[in-house]
């Protein structure tokens, strides 16, 4: 299923997917690609994707 960020429409993956459920809201149903998110969240895109690997590397179920 693809889903579309709320903010600017663009394509959302499942990192971003995860992103939004880890850093917005756990049950989250509507997402932000990694850019909105960057931008919201008042980080770099780069951030992002380490937090992303940081998560993942540890086990995280959303990822
Ligand atoms: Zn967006």
């Amino acid at each position: 299923m693809v889903h579309r960020c709320i903010n600017c429409g663009r394509t959302v993956t499942g990192l971003d997917a995860g992103l939004t459920k880890k850093l917005i809201n756990r049950g989250a149903e509507k997402y932000f690609c990694i850019k909105c998110l960057s931008e919201k969240l008042s980080v770099t895109e780069e951030n992002l994707r380490e937090r992303a690997a940081f998560f993942k590397k540890n086990g995280c179920t959303l990822f």
